[in-house]
């Protein structure tokens, strides 16, 4: 990571950064001017932020340990194959890859980092006000498939990772009112069985209804990245090996 973003790390971001590169044998990028996220590429980790005053640690801690799952603990990251895809189909699975992962990395990141709690619990509370709105105006929101999946992910997130009983109870008033309290319940069922992510992923395509035949499941360890079209074994596709 290039040193005027380094030096500006806590010493537990830093020790992160150390730890990913000196796995991958590459710089992590810092790239500006689009919205947060990581990107694990076939030739370079990137972090991108809107711009240099939002780096922060924070924000860059979050990012840093979704690399860090993808990389060093090997963990498959999801995603649509066919990009051209209907539009929805795709949001929702990269809804999954997105909300699997916050499962594993935010209790990681708040026992580090006691004050990002805040920082999640005000983004569903967004997310929840624009369900509310949702509802009071009667629209469909994207569609019934994408608002249903995002009001289920915020309770069950809230459950499990944030336990905040008032914005819970919220959640559950939506959930009664889009009649999806029921699906909320055995999908929670699934989060609590801690499935590896693999299973995790079929059973949440299952349990939607969503079709896996354009869904790979993309691998990078040590200085090699595999992509594997896990879902279509008996199909011979790419298992191409690119240099990080
Ligand atoms: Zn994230």
């Amino acid at each position: 990571m290039e040193k005027m973003y380094f030096s500006r790390l806590s010493s537990d971001a830093k020790s992160i950064v150390n730890e990913i590169e000196g796995h991958i044998r590459k710089e992590i990028s810092i790239k500006l001017g689009s919205n947060q996220f990581a990107s694990v590429n076939v030739n370079s980790a990137v972090i991108s932020i809107p711009n240099s005053d939002y780096f922060s640690d924070g924000p860059i801690l979050h990012e840093l340990l979704h690399l860090k799952r993808y990389y060093l603990e090997g963990v498959a990251q999801v995603e649509v194959y066919d990009l051209f895809r209907d539009k929805v189909h795709k949001d929702c699975v990269n809804y999954i890859d997105n909300d699997i992962e916050h499962l594993a990395i935010i209790p990681i990141e708040v026992a580090m980092y006691p004050q990002r709690r805040e920082y999640w619990m005000s983004a569903v509370r967004e997310n929840i006000t624009e369900l509310e709105l949702i509802r009071k105006n009667n629209l469909i929101g994207g569609d019934v498939i994408s608002r249903n999946f995002n009001t289920i992910f915020r309770w069950i997130f809230l459950r499990h990772i944030i336990k905040d009983y008032e914005l819970e109870a919220r959640v559950k008033s939506l959930l009664e009112s889009f009649g999806a309290v029921e699906k909320a319940i055995q999908l929670d069922g699934i989060v609590a069985s801690n499935l590896p992510k693999e299973v995790f992923v079929r059973e949440i395509c299952d349990f939607y209804e969503f079709s896996t035949d354009r869904i790979s499941l993309k691998y990078a360890s040590g200085k090699e990245m595999t992509l594997t079209k896990y879902f279509q074994p008996s199909v011979v596709e790419e298992s191409n090996s690119y240099s990080l």
